[in-house]
C-alpha cells in the first residue's frame, strides 16, 4: 500500500471538517503541530497540545469527541483515524493550521509557559494573610460579626490588597494590610476556612501541587483571647480537608515567630510547632517589622531554630529582602549562625559575592517573589529584577520563586514566571529548574 492509500482509507473513516465547521462544531481541538510551530504561528483557542508520539496514551484528557489539528492537514487524518480505531469519536481539520488562519478564525499566542511545568506548580512562600480571596474575606468578616472599615465591597478589596500598581511606599504600609487580614482570620472558623480555601484555589487556579502556607498564630488569636491551640488546630482541619478534596497537593504549614516579639513568646510559637509537626506543621520562619528600625539581632533565635531542627521540622528565615547595609549583616548572621534551610526573599545577596558563594556551598534556597519586591520598592524596577538574577544564576545560588500572598499582590504564581520571561530574567529552562528546586527543597 502506498501512503497515497493510507491516507484515502484513514479519510473514509473520520469526521472531516472545514475549519469554520470546526469552529463551530464544539468538539475538543486537540492540535498535534509541533512545539516550534505553536510557538512561531499561535494556537486555536482552547485547544489541546499532545505531541504525536504520545496521542493515543493522552486519551484520558481529550473528552469524548476530539478535532485532530496539524499543520497542513496530513498527519491528522492519519492521527484521527486511530483514535477511531480505539473508539473515539475523532475527526481532523481539513487542511490543518494553515486552514485554519487562511480562513481569518482566531489564533492566539501560546503562554510561554507551556509544557514548563510537568510535575506542577511548587509555591513555597506564601503568607496566610495574602492567600485569601477578598470575597472569602470578607463574607468571614460579617460572619463573625466584625467591625469593617467600610460598607463597600470594593473599597474593602482594595483595603486588604495592594491595589495601586505603584505598590506600597514601605514594609510598614503592607503591614497594615496584614493587620486587617489577620484580624479578620483571628478565630478557629475562619482559619479553618482561610487555609482550606488558599489550597484549592492555589491547586484550581495555578495547578499548585507543592505549598506550603505560612501564618503566626499569635497575630490571630485576639491578644491572647483566643486559645492558640484552637487556631492551629484549625488550620490543621483546613489542611486535611483540602488534603481530601484535592489528593493532588502535598501541602502544609510553616508557623511564623515574629520579630517584634519577645525570645519566649518567639519559643511558644516553636514549641507549638513541634507539638504539631506530626499533624501538618512542616516548619518555622520568622517575619515581622525591625523593633525600633534597627537591626534585628538574628542571634537570639538560635536556641529557637535549634529546638525546631532538633524536632524534624524546616526552617526558612525572612532576611535580606530589604534594609539597606542592615539587610546584607542580617543575611551575613543568619547563614553564620542559624543554616536555615530555605531563606524568604535574600534578594540583597545578589549585591555581595562572598554572600551568594555562601549560600550556594550550603544549598540555602531563596524564595524569591518579583511582584511582592516590586510593589515593596525591595526591587527599584525591571533592571533591578533582571540583575538580581542574573546574579544568582551566575554564581549557582539556589532559588525558587514564590508570591508572598496571590490574593494581596494580586499575582498569580504563573504571573511570576510570565513576567520573568518576559522581562528575560530567567530562560526557560532556569525557569523550570526554579519550579523544580521549589518541588526538592519543600518540607512537606
Ligand atoms: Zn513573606
Amino acid at each position: 500500500m502506498t501512503v497515497e492509500e493510507l491516507l484515502e482509507q484513514a479519510r473514509a473513516r473520520i469526521r472531516r471538517l472545514s475549519p469554520e465547521e470546526a469552529a463551530a462544531d464544539g468538539a475538543q481541538i486537540v492540535d498535534v503541530r509541533s512545539e516550534t510551530s505553536r510557538r512561531r504561528d499561535g494556537v486555536v483557542p482552547g485547544s489541546l497540545h499532545v505531541p504525536l508520539t504520545v496521542l493515543q496514551w493522552r486519551l484520558d484528557q481529550m473528552g469524548d469527541r476530539v478535532l485532530v489539528l496539524c499543520d497542513h492537514g496530513y498527519s491528522s487524518s492519519l492521527a484521527a483515524a486511530s483514535l477511531v480505531d480505539l473508539g473515539v469519536d475523532a475527526g481532523e481539520v481539513v487542511g490543518g493550521f494553515e486552514a485554519w488562519r487562511a480562513a481569518g478564525l482566531p489564533v492566539v499566542d501560546e503562554s510561554p509557559l507551556e509544557g514548563l511545568f510537568p510535575e506542577g506548580l511548587a509555591e513555597l512562600h506564601t503568607h496566610l494573610g495574602g492567600s485569601v480571596s477578598s470575597d472569602i474575606m470578607w463574607s468571614l468578616a460579617h460572619e463573625q460579626g466584625i467591625a469593617l472599615p467600610t460598607r463597600d465591597f470594593w473599597e474593602f478589596d482594595r483595603m486588604v490588597t495592594v491595589s495601586d500598581p505603584r505598590g506600597v511606599p514601605d514594609l510598614d504600609s503592607l503591614d497594615r494590610i496584614y493587620h486587617l487580614t489577620e484580624l479578620i482570620q483571628s478565630s478557629p472558623l475562619a482559619v479553618e476556612r482561610s487555609v482550606h480555601s488558599a489550597i484549592g484555589g492555589a491547586y484550581r487556579s495555578q495547578g499548585i501541587t507543592t505549598l506550603e502556607l505560612r501564618f503566626n498564630p499569635m497575630k490571630r488569636n485576639r491578644g491572647g483571647e483566643r486559645d492558640l491551640d484552637h487556631i492551629i488546630l484549625a488550620a490543621i482541619r483546613g489542611l486535611d480537608l483540602a488534603s481530601l478534596e484535592y489528593p493532588q497537593v502535598r501541602a502544609g504549614l510553616i508557623l511564623m515567630m515574629d520579630r517584634t516579639f519577645s525570645a519566649e513568646q518567639n519559643m511558644v510559637i516553636v514549641e507549638k510547632a513541634i507539638r504539631y509537626a506530626p499533624r501538618g506543621v512542616v516548619g518555622v520562619d520568622i517575619a515581622g517589622p525591625r523593633p525600633g528600625g534597627a537591626r534585628y539581632d538574628y542571634t537570639a533565635i538560635c536556641p529557637h531554630v535549634a529546638a525546631a531542627r532538633a524536632a524534624g521540622l524546616g526552617v526558612t528565615i525572612h532576611v535580606g529582602e530589604e534594609g539597606g547595609r542592615h539587610g546584607v549583616e542580617e543575611l551575613h548572621e543568619v547563614v553564620d549562625e542559624l543554616r536555615p534551610d530555605r531563606i524568604g526573599h535574600g534578594i540583597l545577596a545578589a549585591g555581595d559575592v562572598e554572600l551568594m558563594a555562601k549560600l550556594r556551598d550550603a544549598d540555602i534556597t531563596l524564595e524569591i517573589c518579583p511582584t511582592s519586591n516590586l510593589l515593596t520598592k525591595a526591587l527599584s524596577g525591571e533592571d533591578a529584577v533582571r540583575e538580581t538574577f542574573g546574579a544568582f544564576v551566575e554564581h549557582g545560588v539556589p532559588f525558587t520563586i514564590a508570591t508572598d500572598g496571590p490574593e494581596m499582590m494580586r499575582t498569580h504564581l504563573r504571573d511570576e514566571f510570565e513576567l520573568l520571561l518576559r522581562l528575560g530574567a530567567l530562560g526557560r529552562d532556569e525557569a523550570a529548574a526554579a519550579n523544580t528546586r521549589g518541588h526538592k527543597s519543600a518540607f512537606a
